[in-house]
Order: C-alpha cells, then sequence, then structure tokens
C-alpha cells in the first residue's frame, strides 16, 4: 500500500464531508487522516468504576455515577435561565445543570428515569454539582458499555457549536483506525521494536484512540513516544552526517605564532579549565578537515569571548582570516574594543563594521579584506552585506546566536570557496535534553565553570513600596564608588507605553539623584545608534554613576564597576531575560547586587521566577525552571527543531527516552549513512513522509 494513503483529506473519512472537514482544519489543524491519527487525546478517564454520590470529594477529575431522577426544575429567566435534573443514588443526590440547549434537554428524562452520569464535578455553596454532563439511559449503557478508557480529545468553542465535541473526535478516530487496520505502515526496524518490546505502529494507533486498558495505553504512548523522538533525532542527526561527508572543512593544521604568543605573553590570567576543554575541543574539529559546526554554551560571564579570540588566533596562523558577528550595535562595539585590548601591541589586524560605518571608512575596509591585510573582522548584521569579500575567511564566530536566523548563518557561507568553520555562542543556557533537540544537528560544548574569584551576586526582592531603602542603598553604593543600572520592562506590544514608564522613572530618578553630584546616563531602543553609543560611552568611562535603560542593555555588556542592577516591574520579564540581565553585574572584584523590583499582585508563575532568582545563580538550575513555567515553545531557538510539533513526547518528562532515541538514529546513521540498507527501509520511508512538506536545512548551520 502506499503511504500517501495516509495524507488523504480528512473530508473523505465518513461522517465527516467537506463543512466539517474546513471547520476541523481550520480550528484544530486537522487536515489529513494522519494528522487525525496524531490527534492524541490529551486525557483518559476510567469509566469502568462508578462513584457514589456521596464520596464525590473533588473537583479534579471527570467521573461517572448512576442513579435515578428524583426532582426536575426550572430556575431563573431569559439569560439566566438554568435546568435542573437532581439524581439519587443510594448514598445521596446531587444537581445537574444546563445553561444552554435547554429546549433539546428539558422533555427528554422524567422523575424515575434511570441513567449514566458522566461529567466534572464542581464546587458551589458547599454542595458539588454537575454542569452539561454526559447522560446515558442506564438500559442502554447496559446493552453496550462504553469504552472502558473513555478518551478526551481538545476542541474549540467554535467547533463544540457545530457539533464537533470531543465524543465526536473520538469516534471519527476510532474509525479511521478501523479503516486503516492492516494498512498503517510499520515505521521503526523489527531490531528496535524487538529490544525495546515496542508495540507495533498500528496497535499502538488504536490503543491511543481507544484503549484496551491502562497497560495498552502506557504501551501506546511509549512506543508513539519513541517513534517521535527518533525521527526527530533522525532528521537532526542526518543533517550534521550530511554535512560532514558533503562538506569539506578548512583544514587548520597548525597552531603558530599568534595563538602561541598571545597565550604565552598577552593573556592577562590562566585560562580555566573549562576554557581550555573548549579550545582543545575546537582545536580538534578545526584540523580534521571537516568543517565545524559547534555550539558553545557559557554563563554570562564565564569567558566565551577570549574562546573565540583564541580560536580565531588559529585561524590566522593558518592563513585565514575571521570574523565575529554579534547582535547589536554596541556589542560589536565592546567586543572590538575587548579583542584589541587584549591582542595589544601584537601585529593583527582588527577592525570593525557596523550599520553606521562611514563609506569612506568601509571602502577601504573592504579592500583590505580583499587583500587579506585586515584580519579580524568584528561587527553586526552588516557582515552579511554582499559587498563584503573576504580574501579567505576560515573561521566564523557568532555571539548570542538565537537573534541570528538560519537563513543569515547560511549566507555567511557565500563569503568563501570552503565554507568557514562555525562556532556559535549563546549565553542562555539551555538544559541538555532540549540542546539535543534543538541544537540537534550542532556539536556541543559547554563553559561550566566561572573564572576564579568571583563573588556570588546578592539577589533581593522588593515590592514598589521599598523604593525608598532602595534609593539609599544605591546612594551608598555610589559613595564607595561604584556604578548601576536601573532597568525597565520594554515589551514591543505596548512599547509606548513602557517608554513613558522609563521616561517617568528617569525623570524621577534625576530628582532623587539631583545632578551635578550624580550623572545619569539613558539608553533605549528608539535612541540613534550614535546616541546610543555616546550614552554608553559616558557609563563606560565611569562619567555617570547610573545608567537607566531598557532590555538593549540586556546582552554582552561589560562594565566590571558596575555592581548593582535595579530591575523595575521584574515581574515581566522571563527567567532568561532576568538571568542575563542579572549577569551585568558582578563582572568586577567587588560585591554585586540584584535588586528585583515588583508589584503587591504577582501572579504563581512570577512569583515562582522572582524565587528562583533569589534563591539560584546557576543558568542551568534557572533554564530548567523556566523551561518547566514556559514548556519549549517559547524558548529562542526552538522554532525550526521540532520540539514545536512534538505531539505525545514531552522534552522534559521523557528525557530517557530522548537519550535513548538519540542513541539508535545515531548508531543506524554511522552504520548506514545514506540509509540504503534493506534493514533500514521502513526508516527511510517514514522519513520520506514526514519531509514531504519541508523545505530541507541540510546544508545550513
Ligand atoms: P561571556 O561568556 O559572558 O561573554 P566574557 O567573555 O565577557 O563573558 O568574560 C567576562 C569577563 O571575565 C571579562 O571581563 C573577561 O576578561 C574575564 N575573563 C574571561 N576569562 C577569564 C579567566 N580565565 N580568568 C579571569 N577572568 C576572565
Ligand atoms: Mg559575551
Amino acid at each position: 500500500m502506499s503511504i500517501d494513503l495516509l495524507d488523504t483529506p480528512i473530508e473523505f473519512l465518513k461522517g465527516v464531508g467537506p463543512k466539517r472537514a474546513e471547520l476541523m482544519r481550520k480550528e484544530l489543524g486537522i487536515g489529513t487522516y494522519y494528522d487525525l491519527l496524531t490527534y492524541y487525546p490529551f486525557r483518559y478517564i476510567d469509566r469502568s468504576r462508578f462513584f457514589r454520590i456521596a464520596e464525590i470529594n473533588s473537583d479534579a477529575a471527570y467521573i461517572q455515577l448512576k442513579g435515578k431522577v428524583s426532582n426536575i426544575q426550572m430556575v431563573g429567566k431569559g439569560a439566566g435561565m438554568r435546568y435542573i435534573l437532581t439524581i439519587k443514588d443510594e448514598s445521596g443526590t446531587i444537581d445537574l445543570l444546563w445553561f444552554q440547549g435547554i429546549n433539546w434537554i428539558k422533555d427528554k428524562y422524567q422523575v424515575g428515569t434511570e441513567l449514566v452520569v458522566f461529567g466534572k464535578p464542581s464546587l458551589f455553596n458547599g454542595r458539588f454539582n454537575i454542569a452539561h454532563p454526559d447522560l446515558e439511559l442506564l438500559s442502554e449503557y447496559l446493552s453496550s458499555p462504553a469504552d472502558p478508557l473513555h478518551p478526551l480529545y481538545n476542541t474549540s468553542d467554535k467547533i463544540k457549536q457545530k457539533g464537533i465535541n470531543s465524543r465526536v473526535l473520538s469516534r471519527m478516530a476510532k474509525s479511521l483506525v478501523l479503516q486503516l487496520k492492516g494498512i498503517i505502515p510499520e515505521s521503526l526496524p523489527a531490531s528496535l521494536i524487538d529490544e525495546y518490546r515496542l508495540i507495533g505502529r498500528e496497535q499502538a494507533f488504536m490503543n491511543i484512540h481507544y484503549p484496551t486498558d491502562m497497560e495498552m495505553l502506557g504501551k501506546a504512548e511509549a512506543r508513539l513516544k519513541f517513534e517521535e523522538l527518533f525521527f526527530i533525532q533522525l532528521r537532526l542527526l542526518r543533517y550534521k552526517f550530511t554535512r560532514s561527508m558533503k562538506v569539506k572543512g578548512v583544514v587548520f593544521a597548525h597552531i603558530g605564532d599568534n595563538f602561541n604568543s598571545f597565550y604565552k605573553e598577552y593573556l592577562p590570567f590562566e585560562l580555566t579549565n573549562a576554557q581550555k576543554k573548549v579550545i582543545r575541543e575546537i582545536r580538534a574539529d578545526m584540523g580534521s578537515g571537516k568543517q565545524m559546526n559547534r555550539l558553545l554554551q557559557g554563563d554570562v560571564g564565564s569567558g566565551k569571548t577570549l574562546v573565540a579570540l583564541m580560536s580565531m588566533l588559529i585561524a590566522l596562523d593558518n592563513g585565514y582570516q575571521a570574523c565575529l558577528m554579534a547582535p547589536t550595535e554596541i556589542l560589536a562595539n565592546q567586543h572590538y574594543k575587548t579583542i584589541s585590548r587584549f591582542l595589544g601591541d601584537m601585529n593583527v589586524k582588527v577592525d570593525l563594521l557596523t550599520g553606521s560605518t562611514k563609506t569612506a571608512q568601509r571602502k577601504q575596509m573592504h579592500k583590505l579584506l580583499q587583500s587579506g591585510e585586515l584580519h579580524i573582522l568584528i561587527g553586526t548584521h552588516a557582515l552579511i552585506e554582499d559587498t563584503v569579500q573576504f580574501n579567505r575567511l576560515g573561521m566564523v564566530v557568532i555571539d548570542e546566536q538565537h537573534r541570528f536566523g538560519v537563513e543569515q548563518r547560511a549566507r555567511l557561507w557565500g563569503k568563501s570557496e570552503t565554507p568557514p568553520h562555525i562556532l556559535v555562542m549563546t549565553a542562555t543556557p539551555i538544559p541538555r535534553t532540549l540542546a539535543m533537540t534543538v541544537y540537534g544537528d550542532l556539536d556541543y560544548s559547554v563553559i561550566d565553570e566561572l573564572p576564579p574569584g568571583r563573588k556570588p551576586i546578592k539577589t533581593y526582592h522588593f515590592y514598589e513600596n521599598g523604593h525608598e531603602k532602595v534609593y539609599n542603598f544605591m546612594r551608598q553604593q555610589i559613595e564607595q564608588g561604584r556604578q548601576i543600572y536601573v532597568v525597565y520592562p520594554l515589551i514591543e506590544e505596548s512599547e509606548t507605553l513602557d517608554l513613558k514608564n522609563l521616561e517617568e522613572g528617569f525623570e524621577q530618578l534625576e530628582i532623587i539623584f539631583p545632578k551635578p553630584r550624580y550623572q545619569l546616563s539613558m539608553v533605549h531602543g528608539r535612541l540613534k545608534a550614535d546616541e546610543k553609543e555616546s550614552e554608553m560611552q559616558r557609563f563606560v568611562r565611569g562619567e555617570t554613576h547610573i545608567m537607566v535603560a531598557t532590555t538593549v542593555i540586556e546582552v554582552g555588556v561589560d562594565v566590571p564597576n558596575a555592581s548593582v542592577m535595579v530591575i523595575e516591574n521584574a515581574e515581566r520579564f522571563g527567567l532568561s531575560q532576568l538571568h542575563q540581565l542579572r549577569g551585568r553585574v558582578g563582572r568586577g572584584a567587588d560585591q554585586s547586587h540584584c535588586i528585583l523590583m515588583t508589584g503587591f499582585k504577582l501572579s504563581s508563575d512570577a512569583k515562582i521566577r522572582i524565587e528562583t532568582m533569589v534563591k539560584s545563580s546557576d543558568g542551568f538550575e534557572i533554564s530548567d525552571v523556566d523551561l518547566k513555567l514556559r514548556g519549549p515553545g517559547d524558548l529562542e531557538g526552538t522554532q525550526q527543531s521540532g520540539v514545536m510539533d512534538l505531539k505525545i513526547a514531552n522534552i522534559i518528562r521523557d528525557e530517557a527516552v530522548l537519550r535513548i532515541a538519540r542513541k539508535h538514529a545515531q548508531l543506524i546513521l554511522e552504520e548506514d549513512p545514506g540509509l540504503q540498507m534493506e534493514k533500514n527501509r521502513r526508516i527511510v520511508a517514514q522519513l520520506n513522509f514526514l519531509n514531504r512538506n519541508r523545505t530541507d536545512w541540510a546544508m545550513i548551520s
């Protein structure tokens, strides 16, 4: 049978038709047989057990009971009208309520009718009732008992009004599975199915939609989770394999003068062990003949810039140029200065190219790049403009990669005949499991150690009535020669309002910290680049005491003398953002402080975020909490990874399955990189099916 059968439009399923199909597609994203097959129930209810009415003590779950109608009432008028059926069993009574569809229900049952009731109790005025339950005559129930595990499917209000509720979806799914019986292709090799005692694919689809019992449901879930994670990993690793087979990398065979003299004479401190380890990994990649695609993760302040610089020096030692790309002009500037300072009087020519580089300068730079006299170019997006041509580009470093799209990275390749080695750096720690998926096609290095002598930043939470205390504290710190950041949220949808907040905050601070004793700077996204830069520079030079800013300073800015970070409306920031902001202080020798200001009303999530920040300074721990709060969908970089499309597996809970799936994907590709062996035939068919509508990113990273 052809696998394309699964792509049959859903309207052809019995009982669907064009109108319902359109609704299902629009509202639920179910357009084909396959979509419905993989539209899994979100929960199951055990219908094999009847509750006694007196036993009901929680509104947490759906329950089932049976009893006789003991009273029927119509209460209220117009929009407030309710229809109430009271049900009685040997233990007590409970009211069933209808607010809608009253005309339909009102004459259906009489006092004395025996019913099976199925629904979710809620507590009202100290009594449980059930609104809009499912009802069935006891006699009917006994003649054909319902499936023991009753699946619940997500629906939308709109589609429910048109009569497609969870029950109807359940019926559709069931009839589809029965119709496809015997023709759903297996997608996993027999060896894997055996090794992990997985059930077959068809059986899994059946039991996920109408389980025979709990045990089979568990097996169906296990099988489908494995399949889902396995194919995501296989696809990612395949990109990696294909790339490493087809794409030759520049070989950097030796370490020369630049690297060595920098290491011996210019490096102002000892590298941390983690930095050394990562540099070794990078060296190994660069010498291997394969093109490096490596992700470098390291918490804020862990010293990634230095690793980047030393990697670039290796490129120079082998006669190649290097470039470093940063997401903002401020950052590019800063990298330029840091790197120039590190290099001192070494014979390495570095320059800076950003949107505000003047044309004449730019032309000069282009010339030097083409002739090879310019060794390291640092910049923003301006770097990927077409007119920039290198003589021999061998190494590209991308800082804070989540701001660069896959396509932008791809354009860098065009800058050189052989694709350059790529090092992507990120300070947004993400849990390992997620990294395996989001960056599953990149090699992965981590700096898990901070340079010695860093004092942990002290973090406090104040409600808005604590401002007075905070101002006093700020004054003390300024007396001691420290500098301070005050950050306001700036979130796009309410940008004008936020800007007003920021400006009002600034005005207030100007009153509390009056000139000439105190000097303030302000930086926000609406300023022109050169204004931003000059305000920033005043702060960097220590001419201003307080930097009032939006999150534009979130990434990478390095002012060691700044020791206090005050975050206003901290409840509006995400965890990783708070962590990034906090990372702006604690860079010098002094004790640093982070103060989170919030309103009195905090959502439960906001409370957890604030508590986590106060309690922990470990980026990986924080990212774990973040992932649990938000789910993977909101994390940067998840869009292309398939995490977003997960239908049954859970990146947090199913870590063990993920690891096994990845291991096997790896083993299979090592043995059969082209997937040409007979035993991998099923895998290829399924991959082709999954890839049928997909752009191939295989050559890009
Ligand atoms: P990030 O990883 O956040 O980009 P940076 O590269 O900006 O971190 O480094 C943070 C600070 O730590 C810088 O001031 C840098 O000079 C310093 N630093 C980096 N490596 C070391 C080290 N091994 N020992 C001491 N200080 C270091
Ligand atoms: Mg950095």
